[in-house]
């Protein structure tokens, strides 16, 4: 029987700070996947850093012949740089995890285990999060509250991108030609034999996070609008109720008239009916604006990512 490969995906993005630790405990990690029979590959996905984490990728490279380096061409964020190194992985399982030891290296034999009982994909979920801020442990409380709502598939609460893929699984996700990514909906979405493993998530081992609230709320956004078209019934939503209160403004306006002799001096109370509907207007006409954009990002049909260079592993550049 062949040996299985193991295939580790590591997206750094200005990781010089953690990436000599998380090499010191990756390769523990692939010492322990060797003594228990499998092959292993280790997928280094620089992101355009602006540090020296390509030259510590390199030499690493020189080091050990199971590792690839794959860099980016600028930075593309971390969605894309995690998808560049799946696409590039060639294992029967892919791992994907942070560069930060936020996941612990470790919890992948675990993974392992629950996959060669036969899990096509074993996700981490997080029974704890150690120093994170108050503020992101509530906006992704409820930002899986929301999309869970909205989006026909259920993305497991609690979970990152840290995770094991069964070849088959990559194979299905390559097949999802959108371009804007969203990995854990996308791969909820496909179902398959899903099993969890839990774990501790830890402290950053180092640096600073690379997800400022911007980064955040971007991947919020492409979550909620590409796995979900519900917004748009919003629209539906408030000219209904819009319309409902402008019958009653109606009735009570004519009612007022003919009824009595106070007629409506109405200034302040038009003044807010028109804003009101101005409001209601923009946010729906930007709801609108969200998928007409993506919908145009998607007819450009441009390459996702681009590599500038692949080195490393057995393959020729
Ligand atoms: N990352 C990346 N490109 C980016 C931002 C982040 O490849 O533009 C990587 C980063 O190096 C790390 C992972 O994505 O390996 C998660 O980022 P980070 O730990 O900063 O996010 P947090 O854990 O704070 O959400
Ligand atoms: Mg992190």
């Amino acid at each position: 029987m062949a040996t299985k490969t193991i295939s580790i995906v590591l997206p750094c993005f200005n990781e010089e700070e953690v990436l000599p630790q998380t090499m010191a405990r990756v390769k523990n990690l692939t010492q322990q996947i060797v003594k228990k029979g499998f092959a292993y590959e280790v997928v280094l996905v620089d992101d355009g850093s602006r540090d020296r984490t390509k030259q510590i990728i390199k030499s690493h490279c020189q080091k050990d012949k199971n590792l690839v380096l794959v860099s980016f061409s600028r930075n593309f964020g971390h969605q894309l740089a995690a998808l560049a190194g799946i696409d590039t992985a060639r294992g029967d399982a892919v791992v994907l995890m942070d560069a930060d030891l936020q996941d612990p290296p470790e919890v992948v034999l675990e993974m392992i285990k629950k996959w060669q009982a036969g899990a096509d994909m074993v996700y981490g979920v997080r029974k704890k999060r150690k120093g994170e801020s108050v503020f992101k442990k509530i906006t992704a409380f409820f930002f899986y509250r929301i999309i869970n709502r909205l989006a026909d598939s259920e993305i497991p609460r609690n979970t990152g991108d840290f995770r094991l893929m069964d070849r088959k699984v990559v194979t299905a996700l390559q097949q999802m030609p959108e371009r804007t990514k969203f990995l854990r909906g996308m791969i909820a979405w496909l179902g398959f034999n899903q099993e969890a493993v839990y774990f501790v998530r830890d402290e950053r081992a180092g640096g600073e996070t690379k997800y400022p609230l911007k980064k955040m709320l971007a991947l919020a956004m492409n979550g909620i609008f590409s796995f979900s078209t519900k917004p748009l019934k919003l629209a539906t939503y408030f000219g209904f109720f819009s319309s409902l209160l402008a019958l009653l403004g109606i009735i009570l306006v004519v009612w007022i008239r003919f009824a009595t002799n106070v007629w409506v001096s109405g200034w302040a109370a038009l003044m807010v009916a028109v804003m009101f509907i101005g409001g209601v207007q923009l946010i729906v006409l930007g709801i609108l604006g969200e998928y007409i954009g993506r919908i145009y990002n998607e007819t450009k049909q441009r390459p996702v990512y681009i590599i500038d260079e692949i080195i490393g592993g057995k393959r020729k550049k």
